[in-house]
């Protein structure tokens, strides 16, 4: 994957609250360009695979059933810059913590529920967006 791609997740809750499309929007708004989505429900294994990097943190197991509690939407997104702006478009992980206009200012719910994941590094983005999505999936 090439370095001007991220990979995101609109979480459980942001699903659950009717947020896909107002998030797609601000997606869409801030000059990404979309490369691959898919709507779906992570496994236990799958949560588990994907955030193996938290495994030894003490909310990893409330962390894997929060992801695999309903559907989430899964996207690569293209932009220059892609993996930092999109997380300055984001904002901070605990949604009190985030700028206004954020991503999770306006949609989170909490530190753990908070709407939408970001790659944090062109490294991280080429492998999570593999985890998800075959190579014919993405454009
Ligand atoms: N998380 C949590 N409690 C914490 C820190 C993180 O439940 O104290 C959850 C939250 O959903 C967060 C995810 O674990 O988005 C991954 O944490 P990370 O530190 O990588 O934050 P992010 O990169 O998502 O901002
Ligand atoms: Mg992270």
């Amino acid at each position: 994957m090439a370095t001007n791609r991220t990979f995101t997740m609109i979480k459980p809750d942001a699903v659950e609250n009717g947020y896909i499309g107002a998030i797609l929007e601000k997606i869409n708004a801030s000059g990404f360009k979309i490369v691959a989505m898919k709507y779906t429900q992570m496994s236990k294994r799958d949560a588990e695979t994907f955030y193996a990097i938290h495994s030894e943190r003490p909310f990893f197991g409330e962390l894997v059933e929060f992801m695999t509690r309903s559907t989430i939407v899964a996207a690569i997104l293209e932009k220059d810059n892609a993996v930092e702006d999109f997380r300055t478009l984001i904002g901070a992980t605990n949604p009190v913590d985030a700028a206004e206009g954020t991503i999770r200012k306006l949609f989170a719910t909490s530190l753990s529920e908070n709407a939408v994941h970001g790659s944090d590094s062109d490294e991280n983005a080429a492998i999570e967006g593999a985890f998800h999505f075959a190579g014919r999936e993405i454009f």
